[in-house]
């Protein structure tokens, strides 16, 4: 049944209460407050769609003005601005990462949504060897995959990370950063050694464990409530050239919960330790071990996990080329330890890089699936219709391209 468009505007004021969100539209004299301020970059009042949606596609709050800052005083001119307008002014402001969070916390309805992407550049990352603690100083707008490529040329990286890189230093940061490496290094942040933060007066402030500590711990997981992260000093370490990728199966929730432990408390033991739990209905199992080689192909082909739900223990060790041997003993000594299903060993070497940006490898080739569905499915259109539903099609995966980006 269509719902009246009355039951349409309690539905949505009921929403937005539920939410906590309260839209105020700011008067003109304030918009043009922002568009008088003189910065490096600049303001746009018109373009502002895009940052009204994120990953999750579920919230939609247009906000007033983007700021595209030129500079870290570009962000700290706009947030001391907001502040002298006052209490009553109904302007909010939130940074925006790679806008890959789910709820519209990247957002600000009828506010200013800093485009922190604005900033990112490789020549504004710093790779420093001090000694036996390097670190990079990395923009928060930049990509956590731009920040392992810089690293990688200097042969270190940093410690911890998260499963998916296409996400920014500010982000991840105000969030946790949680990945197979946490068991041995704690989260990403856990990783910083210091942060150059906007606060909310609009002051630019360097803070660390040491120095101004309560703004350090609040920003750090801090959902972008304690102010901008512009700068943030990340502990490196040397990279490994090689990975030694494992997967194996469990079918005994039980013994996949203790084996994980039992790994994670071992002195001597993998690099990387995740679970994850297979539905086992979609094809997902077939999918992944085409990229991996099984211990035993003989047994391996005769595993039938009859659509069963499966456990699957993701593994790493790290190898420098010359170091292979010894990498191949102490894995084949932890996997011995372990009781996954013994047919079920799959595993692959690949480069640090490759073993770390695996999952936009994955998402690329869904990219690429999806293209050709919709490809076949505007070729059908073509053929079934006229040529002018068939546009229409290609158009929306043309927009789905441009969404995925
Ligand atoms: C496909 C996918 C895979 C993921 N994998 C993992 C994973 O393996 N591990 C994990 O821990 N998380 C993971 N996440 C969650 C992800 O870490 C968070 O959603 C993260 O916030 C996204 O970063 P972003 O750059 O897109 O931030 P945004 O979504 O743009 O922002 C997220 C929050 O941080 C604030 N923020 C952004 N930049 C700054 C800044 N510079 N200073 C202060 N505040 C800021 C925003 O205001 C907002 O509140 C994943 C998300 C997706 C979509």
């Amino acid at each position: 049944m269509k719902p009246s468009s009355l039951e349409h505007c309690l539905k949505l004021l009921l929403l937005l209460a539920l939410g906590g969100v309260t839209m105020h539209v700011p008067d003109a004299d304030i918009l043009s407050s922002l568009g008088a301020l003189r910065l490096d970059g600049h303001f746009s009042f018109h373009d502002a769609s895009a940052m009204a949606r994120d990953f999750g596609n579920r919230c939609n709050l247009l906000p007033a003005a983007v700021l595209h800052p030129g500079s870290v005083s570009d962000i700290a001119a706009t947030l001391r601005h907001v502040f002298s307008l006052g209490e009553r002014s109904p302007l909010t402001v939130a940074a925006r990462g790679h806008g890959h969070s789910l709820m519209g916390q990247s957002q600000a309805a009828g506010g200013i949504v800093v485009r922190m992407e604005s900033l990112r550049g490789s020549d504004r990352l710093q790779v420093v060897h001090a000694g036996m603690s390097p670190f990079v100083d990395a923009p928060g707008g930049e990509l956590w995959i731009n920040v392992l490529r810089e690293t990688l040329k200097h042969g270190l990286a940093p410690k911890s990370w998260t499963d998916y890189l296409h996400l920014t230093v500010g982000g991840t940061l105000s969030n946790a950063g949680v990945s197979g490496q946490a068991f041995r290094h704690g989260p990403q942040v856990s990783n910083v050694n210091q942060l150059e933060i906007v606060t909310g007066r609009g002051d630019v402030v360097t803070c660390s464990p040491e120095e101004n500590s309560d703004l350090f711990y609040a920003a750090l997981g801090g959902l972008g409530q304690f102010g901008i992260i512009t700068r943030a000093r990340i502990a490196l370490e040397p990279a490994p050239k090689m990975v030694r990728w494992i997967r194996v199966l469990y079918s005994d929730f039980a013994s996949f919960t203790e084996d994980q432990e039992m790994l994670i408390m071992a002195e001597n033991t993998f690099d990387y330790i995740e679970g994850f739990v297979i539905i086992n209905r979609t094809g997902i199992l077939n999918n992944w071990r085409t990229s991996f080689k099984p211990q035993d192909p003989v047994q391996a082909s005769r595993f039938q996990s009859d659509g069963k739900v499966l456990y699957c223990l993701e593994l790493t060790k790290n190898f420098n080329t010359d170091e292979a041997d010894i990498m191949e003993q102490e894995v084949t000594a932890l996997l011995s330890r372990l009781r996954y299903i013994r047919s079920t060993l799959f595993h692959t070497d690949v480069t640090y890089l490759e073993f770390l940006d695996r999952v936009h490898t994955s998402e690329v080739l869904l990219m690429l699936v999806l293209t050709e569905v919709l490809i076949y499915r505007a070729i059908h259109i073509q053929k079934q219709h006229n040529i002018q539903r068939c546009l229409l099609a290609s158009n929306s995966y043309m927009l789905f391209f441009k969404f995925v980006e």
